[in-house]
């Protein structure tokens, strides 16, 4: 699949709003990328997962890992596709993230890691920095959507499936906040 059909299976899962939103930084947007309307939708996020596992599949990955929370649905389903075991990166109390539950990584191990969507790539950098501490390789990065439009580096090979340069302003620069468009809140941080 290529980035418009990725993009068009967002709006098809109605995960792509327009409109007037306030996203977690504070700032303005007239695009929200709800996620959760499409990891809702196994039948449509199975597609995704299908398209990743088609791209780490010769990478002699052996164990998939994502951050979570929509990381833990993406790394399961492309694990299922490609035969291997799945884990997920939780938050730390001390920051950053770490594996509970018993998971762990072996020395060596190739792992990929795979996340919803890309903003600042915090969470990506966490899980980074959590494999590196168990000296495992980082064969792969997989993202649904990078929002940040290509501006965050990853030094692994990576694979945004679909790439958007979403437009957000600063609330006295918002031209919706003076055309008077009521705003709407969306984000699972600030309910
Ligand atoms: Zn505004």
């Amino acid at each position: 699949m290529n980035n418009d059909e990725i993009i068009e299976l967002f709006k098809e899962s109605n995960a792509l709003l327009t409109g007037h939103f306030k996203l977690t930084s504070g700032r303005h947007s007239d695009i929200y990328y709800e996620k959760f309307t499409l990891l809702k939708q196994p039948a449509i996020c199975t597609k995704i997962c299908a398209e990743f596992a088609n791209r780490f599949r010769d990478s002699g990955v052996k164990t998939v890992v994502g951050p979570t929370t929509g990381g833990i649905i993406i790394a399961y389903d492309v694990a299922r596709y490609l035969g291997l075991e799945s884990i997920y990166a939780e938050a730390g109390d001390d920051g950053g993230r770490v594996f509970k539950r018993g998971f762990s990584l072996e020395k060596g191990e190739k792992v990929v890691i795979v996340d919803d969507i890309l903003t600042t790539g915090r969470s990506i950098f966490e899980v980074v920095d959590l494999v590196k501490k168990y000296e495992a390789e980082i064969v792969g990065v997989g993202v649904l959507l990078d929002r940040s439009g290509g501006k965050v580096k990853i030094e692994y090979p990576f694979n945004p499936l679909a790439t958007v340069s979403a437009d957000a302003w600063e609330p006295e620069d918002c031209p919706l906040c003076k055309e008077g468009q009521e705003l709407t809140q969306r984000g699972s941080r600030k309910f």
